[in-house]
């Protein structure tokens, strides 16, 4: 973390009022404990785990608690919505985790062709070990939002059409209460051994051991952003961009409309970008999809401006504080919201369609997370 990102991220928490009553934020809702709880029960009849953590925050999306017991089985990192995170730096993230030796694949959740692979993965660890066991239980688990329910669909569709007929799983498990055996269903996806993969996904309680760990949970969505409010989420955003230097690289913005249209990169059936739009419309036409790439357009040349006029220090958080203060009025220009409604109000609007911009990859694939230094890339 630079520095003058990590004193705004201290500042905001502290006199900015970042957190109301000046305890310790509330992250997850009480009950999640107890989900952590009833996952390690469950995880003990699993004879392999696929953890879904999402690419753009590889280590920010894992479960500490969880880590020992995960490690100690048979498992595969998923590094999901790979679409999303910055595709130069992810070897580094790949050859991490193989220094670790830990399993771990980038996939998309919504292309069966990477769901493929991932299965192709899951099958040779399984068979390369217990080939004497005759069926075996996959299970998938994952904080909030990582796309899990995503995954475990494209993989019923895979199973379905590998096996059209898919036979009941026959495996009694035996519940925690002596005499019970539990209910529970999965998707056959390969055959001698039997693979099973559980239709019903583990909920794991994200760790938050410090408040930008917190802030990166919310702006991929694992938080709801409530916790911390849009506006909060959008000046973090904001403060990382600038100290990465990112809306430099939105200098030559010339034909891009043109360009993205040409190569159909708007998805008119995409529930989530008629956030964007002014009106709620029914259908997502050309004139919608122009209006979306204009925007996008529009906020990446409002922050370049505002960006390269900026003479102050990016280490210092005042300097960072201000620059982020002007983006707010050039976004609030540049996203049309009209100049008379409260300020509130407007700098909510402004920072809901600034995070559905950024996660919806509008802004460009990044990875929020930085690569640990391992003491082989420091010689
Ligand atoms: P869960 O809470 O872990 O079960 O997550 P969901 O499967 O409900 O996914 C959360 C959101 O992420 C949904 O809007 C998905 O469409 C989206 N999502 C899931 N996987 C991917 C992916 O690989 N790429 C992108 N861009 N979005 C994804």
């Amino acid at each position: 973390m630079s520095g003058g990102l990590g004193k705004l991220v201290k500042k905001g928490l502290g006199e900015m009022g970042f957190n109301m009553g000046g305890g310790a934020i509330n992250w997850f809702p009480g009950h999640m404990a107890a989900a952590t709880r009833a996952i390690r029960d469950r995880l003990k009849f699993a004879d392999f785990v696929i953890e879904v953590r999402d690419s753009r925050i590889p280590l920010s999306s894992a479960n500490e608690d969880l880590q020992p017991v995960l490690s100690s089985k048979r498992r595969v990192i998923a590094l999901n919505k790979k679409d999303l995170a910055n595709p130069n730096i992810m070897h580094k993230w790949i050859q991490y985790f193989d220094s670790n030796k830990q399993d771990c694949l980038l996939i998309n959740a919504h292309s069966k062709g990477s769901v493929k692979k991932l299965l192709d993965l899951v099958e040779l660890k399984l068979k390369e070990r217990i080939s004497r066991e005759p069926t075996l239980l996959v299970m998938v688990v994952g904080v909030p939002n990582v796309g899990k329910s995503s995954l475990i669909n494209s993989i019923h569709q895979i199973a379905s059409a590998r096996f059209p007929v898919q036979e009941k799983m026959k495996r009694a498990i035996v519940g925690p209460l002596p005499g019970v055996t539990q209910d529970i269903a999965g998707y056959k996806i390969a055959h001698k051994p039997s693979i099973y993969v559980l239709d019903t996904p583990g909920v794991l309680v994200p760790s938050i051991p410090d408040i930008e760990t917190g802030l990166k949970l919310a702006v991929t969505g694992s938080v709801k952003d409530s916790v911390v409010g849009e506006e909060r989420l959008a000046q973090y955003l904001l403060a990382v961009l600038n100290s990465r230097s990112t809306p430099f690289h939105w200098k030559n913005l010339n034909n891009r409309i043109l360009e993205r249209l040409k190569y159909g990169s708007v998805d008119k059936n995409d529930d989530k970008l008629r956030a964007l739009l002014p009106k709620k419309k029914k259908q997502l036409d050309d004139s919608n999809v122009w209006y979306i790439e204009d925007l996008v357009t529009q906020v990446q040349h409002a922050l370049y401006l505002t960006f390269s006029e900026f003479d102050g220090n990016m280490e210092d958080e005042n300097d960072l504080e201000s620059l982020i203060e002007e983006q707010f009025i050039a976004l609030q220009k540049a996203m049309k919201v009209p100049p008379h409604k409260p300020s509130d109000e407007a700098r909510t609007i402004v920072s809901k369609k600034f995070l559905t911009l950024f996660r919806m990859g509008k802004l460009g694939p990044f990875t929020l997370d930085d690569v640990p230094e391992t003491s082989d890339s420091t010689h």
